[in-house]
């Protein structure tokens, strides 16, 4: 039996949003690894192992994976979204960089999934429809200086910006932090979407001012984007639209 390893992305939540590509690998996999409510989001069966592993652990489990695919499993790296997105595909690569040569010879595929940002895009309207970028704002992995520059640096560029991983329990007051940043350069009716659990039963949507934006609003499960200069709001009946126009002046 030959081995691969495929590191798939199973988008935002809804399984209507899970390729035909990432449904067929999961189909042939021997074992599936990852992140704890990621590995759920897949039907066990017969001949699968599921290997549901704490976050904080993402090397380990990307070492665990290219291991088993080397013994000639057919193994499945699950995350949430797109796995190249703040997520396991640059993990399993780190692995293999520092890992035995022979790991170099594996069949490795990185299956695209869609992205949180994109999600959230959608369902407001196309706030990312001109020049955009992402920042993850968690400091698990880089120093929180080197977060507010990037804010800030964003702002001044003048970019819509969509932040990943915006508050946790373990750091409540960053994003207080965030927006201050943001309102030293931004106007103060630069629209603030907070999109939370997007494409599951408890999908919220909320779209606001800088000026009315509180970290309270978001959790783990929310995807912040704020606006460019340029970012507008369509309202009707049936809800606002957000917006940002093809075309900067
Ligand atoms: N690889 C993932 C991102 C992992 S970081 C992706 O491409 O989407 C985890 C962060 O993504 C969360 O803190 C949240 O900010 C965002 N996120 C993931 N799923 C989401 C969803 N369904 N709705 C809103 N935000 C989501």
């Amino acid at each position: 039996m030959t081995g691969w390893l495929a590191i798939a992305g199973l988008g935002p939540g809804d399984p209507n949003l899970v390729t035909p590509e990432v449904t067929a690998a999961l189909a042939e996999a021997t074992d599936v690894i990852g992140y704890i409510p990621y590995v759920a989001r897949v039907a066990p069966r017969d001949g699968l192992t599921l290997h549901p592993t704490d976050n904080r652990v993402e090397l380990d489990r990307a070492t665990h994976a290219l291991k088993l695919a080397a013994q000639g499993q057919r193994v499945v790296v699950v995350s949430s979204g797109d796995p190249g997105v703040f997520a396991m595909a640059a993990a399993v690569f780190e692995a293999l960089e520092a890992g035995p040569q022979a790991w170099r010879d594996l069949d490795i595929r990185v299956l695209p999934g869609i992205t949180a940002m994109l999600a959230a895009s959608a369902r407001a309207g196309a706030p990312l429809g001109h020049d955009f970028c992402a920042i993850n704002l968690s400091d698990n992995l880089k120093p929180w200086p080197l977060i507010e520059r990037r804010v800030r640096l964003a702002a001044e560029a003048d970019f819509a910006i969509a932040f990943y991983n915006p508050r946790s329990k373990a750091r409540p007051d960053a994003l207080i932090r965030v927006f201050e940043i943001l309102r030293e350069t931004c106007r103060d009716d630069r629209p603030v979407l907070f999109a939370r659990a997007v494409s599951t039963p408890e999908e919220t949507l909320r779209i606001l001012p800088l000026t009315e934006a509180r970290a309270e609003m978001a959790d783990m499960r929310t995807m912040i984007i704020i606006g460019s200069s340029l970012t507008r709001i369509i309202d009707r009946p049936a809800g606002p639209i957000l917006y940002t126009p093809r075309s900067a002046p």
